[in-house]
């Protein structure tokens, strides 16, 4: 079990007013921690103290900066299998993929150490007479507002990005997954992070993110999360004209054209939707499949899902763990019932698993529908879990088409061994990233 941590605040885990609150794995129901909670009024202090310490970071060389974030990412590669763990028994997902997000952490905080050192200042001269600066500067007080899916790759990716610039970082966690980012600012102050330059503060988004959201000597917020709640923040950050960056929901689409290597692409397109128990904002949680394959590669998705190793998230060869809680198996299972309700046909899985090995977790079943449409909810809407969409298609505009028929725009995938047409497809994607005969492949270095 995980000693009891309070905020880490100032370098050094501190005890607060707040409420201690357990952490449980959702995977079997077990508590492994427990972690104090931050007040509203500890929040803002917090900000204080984080704002006090910007000048002198900021204040450092490029190099010196980058020293002490590649010396984080050193204390990282030492402390890999405890964070692995902590993240596996705060998430629920096998141990083998909190190994994985503990590598693209570490690859991330090394980038970010490489990044802190490019040029900040460039010249330009627009004309002969005239010599322009451009100095890039660092904001101030940023705060991290993380969700629960992968905390420590969150963590790092906007922790890292904002101090390696000079920033000072307060990091809000999700509340049920605390524990890496307080380990990890552990690690920063062993690594020579001075005192209050990263501050992580566990706690309720309602309070001490809003909190957070909303003090004036916050400078600028960056958030991953749900849209509803971006919306919510990017409102709250209007009136005090913070900078805001959101990264939200997703409902990508997977196109399988009949020419792909199906070998290849049938499987990475089980994994697309299922890696991470589906609980990944990328996704590829749409898989649209030319209607001549169509049968061939759900046959093959089923198969794969069906070889799934399931269960222990300890134990390293387990490949699919438990969904986040109760709660969130509560509402997959109601997308489930709506897609059902609306026409979809499932194919397989459909609801939580039950055994032994299952039942104080949340382990809900990989599960394919063929959508009843485009419009549909299993279409339109988010599940964030383990629920795949799959639908045929018979032309490259249908597919097109439907793939840019949703409110999201995060990502998607193209599998095709014709690449003058997958790069074709790619520009008329509206989202930001796509795949070309991979996914989710991404790269933290
Ligand atoms: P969420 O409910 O929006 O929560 C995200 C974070 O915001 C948590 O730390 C939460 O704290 C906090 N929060 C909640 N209400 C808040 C408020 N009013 N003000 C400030 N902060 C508040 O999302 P989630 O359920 O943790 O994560 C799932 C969502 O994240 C999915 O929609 C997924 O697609 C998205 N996501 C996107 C990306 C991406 O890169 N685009 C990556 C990963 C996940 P509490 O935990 O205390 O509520």
């Amino acid at each position: 079990m995980v000693a009891p941590r309070g905020r880490h605040v100032g370098g050094t885990p501190k005890t607060g007013n707040g409420a201690v609150v357990a952490c449980t794995d959702p995977a079997t129901g077990r508590t492994h921690g427990f972690v104090q909670w931050t007040t509203e009024a500890e929040a803002h202090a917090a900000v204080e103290r984080s704002r006090f310490a910007f000048a002198a970071w900021s204040s450092l060389t490029p190099r010196e900066r980058s020293l002490i974030l590649t010396a984080v990412a050193d204390q990282m590669v030492g402390d890999a299998e405890c964070l692995a763990e902590l993240e596996c028994l705060d998430t629920g997902k096998p141990i083998a993929e909190a190994r994985v997000d503990v590598k693209r952490a570490t690859a991330g905080m090394l980038y970010y150490a490489t990044l802190a050192e490019l040029d900040q200042v460039s010249d330009r001269s627009p004309t002969s007479e005239l010599a322009v600066t451009v100095r890039h500067e660092p904001i101030g007080v940023v705060a991290a507002i993380i969700p629960w899916n992968v905390p420590l790759v969150l963590t790092v990716c906007k922790a890292g990005a904002a101090l390696a610039a000079g920033n000072t970082v307060i990091v809000k966690p999700a509340s049920q997954t605390s524990l890496s980012a307080l380990r990890l600012a552990e690690l920063a102050s062993a690594a020579g992070l001075p005192p209050d330059v990263l501050n992580v503060l566990p706690g309720a988004g309602g309070e001490i993110g809003t909190a957070l959201v909303t003090d004036d000597h916050v400078n600028a917020v960056t958030f991953t999360g749900s849209t509803n709640v971006g919306c919510n923040i990017a409102l709250s950050c209007a009136p005090t004209l913070k900078r805001v960056t959101l990264e939200l929901g997703g409902k990508s689409p997977n196109i399988i054209f009949e020419d792909a290597d199906l070998t290849v692409a049938a499987p990475a397109a089980a994994a697309a939707a299922f890696y991470g128990q589906g609980e990944i904002c990328t996704a590829g949680s749409r898989l649209l499949i030319e209607r001549s394959i169509y049968d061939t590669v759900v046959r093959e998705i089923v198969r794969w899902t069906n070889a799934l190793r399931v269960g222990d998230t300890l134990d390293p060869l387990t490949e699919y763990g438990s969904l986040i809680s109760e709660a969130h198996l509560v509402e997959v299972l109601g997308g489930v019932t709506r897609a059902l309700d609306e026409g979809g046909r499932l194919i397989c899985g459909g609801s939580r698993l039950t055994g032994s090995a299952f039942d104080a977790g949340c382990f809900f079943a990989p599960t394919i529908i063929e959508s009843s449409g485009p419009d549909s909810f299993l279409d339109q809407e988010e599940i964030f879990g383990p629920v795949l969409s799959v639908s045929p298609f018979d032309t490259e505009d249908e597919a097109i088409d439907r793939a840019n028929n949703s409110r999201y725009g995060l990502a998607a995938g193209v599998w095709t061994e014709d690449l003058v047409r997958a790069r074709r497809i790619a520009r008329r994607l509206e989202c930001g990233v796509v795949w070309l005969n991979t996914y989710n492949n991404f790269d933290c270095s």
